[in-house]
């Protein structure tokens, strides 16, 4: 990894250009927290008007320094940028923080001077952060730089935090004090005009100092580019995204805000899901998660103890179990027996096991280890609400000695003043949450994590199959709908099941000979899309009179729409037993994406779909079929045989293939694909968009 985004983070002498005199000057502030937090290099304030600002020798120019400018941060005015930048680049200076805002979240002009600057900062080799952002911080020891505007002292952890908000992102920072949130990077990505979240997800797998990112996101850059890395398995730390804009109305708040184009939700939903990146629904659940990550070791399983001196919070916690697919465990009669042995009469040592207020640090102990030794438990979530008679502090820390690799993690809701002692006075320095509800939601996020682990590994060797074209044929198609025959043509190529069609013009439609009855009859134009929508499917046709008959029927139904049929379709009739759905598109973002569901003439009623990047493992295919109605039917219900599923599933990766090598597909759909009486599969109405 170049060290050009390492600087960002690790710089040995850093320039401020815009460095001020003026107490509350973004030029001041920054400079003042820079000094307050202990950065441990060189510091080179630009001021042409001043000698020396907060103590620190000021130069006039920045052509005046003489020392290698490791990083140089610029907050002049916006008219004085670009100057500042050219004037950097031809000094060689290759990483460049641009907190200055009044670009291209201001509207044109802005975004003209943006692309203008990232064009210059290209053909230098440098890289820059921003503009429009807050800035960058490294808390590790021998670095400690706050280059940001938050006179706050985050504490080291092994966490990465990327912000494209920059007031969030010191809305976390002006919490950190009540919130211990620890982190060992935080950058705010502004506009992300060169520096966006896919350079620090590949730059953050090189430094070991971070165990865990967390992303609050409003737009993906590319999203396609964002899930490579996961599909080829170079990501080795799990990665939290909040991503904002979920509601309709919050994406056009979105696409405002910095200027950026949101992807539809769904899709992020469904493929953060797919590559095993962990969506979170706010900033609670996120540094929630990486405390999880980074204090407890991993749960194996699903099954967890609830331990409790009260009966409501206990009740939250169970609730919140069932929400995010865990179970309470079922304790052995052992455990029981010895839990009886320290739990008060009147107590429960079923679980949730009840302390009762009486229960101290040492039954509070004795009972976390008898829990976390019972073969049916996979983690603890213990809660501790402060009664009259007994302390919090030792409770909490007591629980945290037990020897377990089990995680238990507490939840204590005391008076307010326990949370100054316990960060004063705590050894471990262990996490402890304040909600009920917050332990269930870290278990399953960490759960989630590991079972997308062990799918992902399966991905590499797919997605480089999936990259050497299957078919290799450049189709020479005109832009629109493709005509029946080069759907024909493609689909065949591809080894989709395309039902024996035959194509008939209106007037040979007469002369026809040796059908196949039964069959069936569709009006096809070109201007046409939905056929039966018009009437122009005719099914079971038995002989030529009704063949005739119902052609004629078509034809009329076309004319009282001003269209015509320009061609007649004939296909055998097909004695259905289901109707599929496979479809797809390309999404601007996050490129091919795959839809499974129940087909027919009612889909958008029925509503039964799942979405896939098309870049799929079997796994994503199990799944696709597992998480709809129709896949469950196809599988058997109540006895019935399943039908063919691995030709199923052959069909879905066809398809999926399809339009992963062929970019000129916009869309396509294959409604329905229809399992027959005798479980034969037919394609029989394919629509192929090309651009
Ligand atoms: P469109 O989607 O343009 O309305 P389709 O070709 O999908 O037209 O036909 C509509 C419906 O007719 C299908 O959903 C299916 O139920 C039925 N159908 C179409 N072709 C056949 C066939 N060859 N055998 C049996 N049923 C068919
Ligand atoms: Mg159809």
């Amino acid at each position: 990894m170049s060290n050009e985004i390492k600087n960002f983070f690790y710089p040995k002498s850093i320039c401020v250009v815009g460095a001020s005199t003026k107490e509350k000057s973004i030029g001041y502030e920054l400079l003042k927290t820079i000094s307050t937090f202990g950065y441990q290099g060189m510091i080179l304030p630009v001021n042409p008007k001043a000698e020396s600002v907060l103590g620190y020798k000021c130069y006039k120019t920045i052509d005046e320094i003489n020392d290698q400018i490791d990083l140089a941060i610029i907050v002049v005015p916006k008219q004085f940028v670009e100057d500042s930048i050219d004037t950097l680049l031809t000094k060689g200076v290759k990483s460049i923080l641009l907190i200055t805002a009044g670009f291209k979240e201001i509207g044109k002009a802005g975004e003209e001077v943006e692309n203008r600057i990232v064009q210059k900062i290209k053909d230098a080799g440098a890289r820059m952060v921003g503009p429009n952002c807050m800035g960058v911080i490294n808390t590790i020891e021998d670095i400690k730089l706050n280059a940001t505007f938050v006179a706050e002292k985050p504490e080291f952890g092994n966490t990465g935090f990327f912000s494209q908000s920059g007031a969030l992102g010191a809305a976390v920072l002006n919490s950190l004090r009540e919130t211990h949130i620890k982190f060992a990077h935080f950058i705010s990505a502004g506009n992300k005009a060169d520096i966006n979240e896919n350079d620090l997800l590949k730059y953050w797998q090189t430094d070991d100092n971070i165990k865990t990112l967390t992303y609050y996101l409003e737009s993906f850059v590319n999203g396609e580019e964002f899930i490579i890395p996961f599909i080829t398995n170079e990501v080795e730390k799990p990665v939290l995204v909040l991503k904002a804009g979920k509601t309709a109305g919050g994406m056009k708040a979105a696409s405002s805000h910095t200027g950026a184009l949101s992807s539809k939700d769904k899709v992020v939903d469904a493929l953060l899901n797919q590559f095993g990146i962990i969506r979170v629904n706010d900033l609670n659940e996120m540094f929630n998660t990486a405390k999880g990550f980074e204090n407890f070791k991993s749960p194996k399983g699903n099954r967890i103890a609830v331990i409790t001196n009260a009966g409501g919070p206990a009740i939250l916690a169970v609730d919140s179990l069932e929400k995010e697919n865990l179970e309470l465990a079922e304790f052995t009669e052992e455990t029981k027996n010895k839990l009886r042995e320290v739990v008060h009469p009147e107590g429960s040592v079923n679980n949730p096991v009840d302390l009762l207020p009486g229960g101290n640090a040492e039954t509070y102990k004795r009972v976390n280890e008898i829990v976390s030794e019972d073969e049916n438990v996979d983690a603890i979530i213990s809660i501790f609400v402060e009664p009259v008679m007994v302390q919090p502090f030792d409770v909490v820390e007591g629980i945290y000695d037990v020897k377990t690799d089990k995680p238990i993690i507490q939840v204590d809701m005391p008076l307010p003043e326990f949370w100054d002692t316990y960060k004063r006075d705590s050894k471990k320095q262990m996490p402890v949450f304040r909600n009920p509800e917050d332990p269930a939601e870290v278990i399953s996020n960490m759960l989630f994590y590991n079972k997308s682990k062990k799918k992902l590994i399966e991905y590499k060797d797919q997605y480089e199959s999936m990259l050497k074209c299957k078919v290799c044929k450049k189709y020479e198609f005109e832009k629109g709908f493709l005509t029946q025959e080069q759907v024909n043509e493609i689909a065949d190529d591809y080894g989709i099941p395309v039902i024996k069609n035959k194509l008939v013009k209106p007037e040979a439609l007469k002369s026809l000979n040796g059908e196949f009855y039964p069959l069936v009859i569709k009006g096809i134009s070109k201007d046409v899309v939905h056929k039966s929508e018009l009437n122009a499917v005719k099914l079971d046709i038995r002989n030529k009179e009704e063949l005739l008959a119902s052609a004629e029927e078509i034809e009329e139904n076309f004319t009282k729409y001003d269209f015509k049929v320009d061609e007649f379709l004939i296909q055998p009739f097909i004695k259905t037993k289901h109707e599929i759905l496979i479809g797809g598109f390309r999404d601007p973002s996050f490129g091919p994406i795959i839809m499974f569901g129940t087909g027919g003439k009612y889909v958008e009623v029925v509503c039964d779909t799942t979405i896939r990047s098309a870049y799929l493992c079997g796994a994503d295919i199990d799944e696709m079929i597992d998480t709809t109605v129709i896949g469950k039917i196809l599988k058997g219900v109540r006895g019935e045989k399943p039908i063919d599923m691995d030709y199923l599933k052959k069909i879905i990766l066809a398809s999926a293939l399809m339009l992963i090598e062929n970019k000129n597909i916009s869309e396509f759909d294959l409604n329905p694909l229809i399992v027959a009486q005798d479980d034969s599969i037919h394609a029989v109405d394919i629509r192929i968009k090309w651009e």
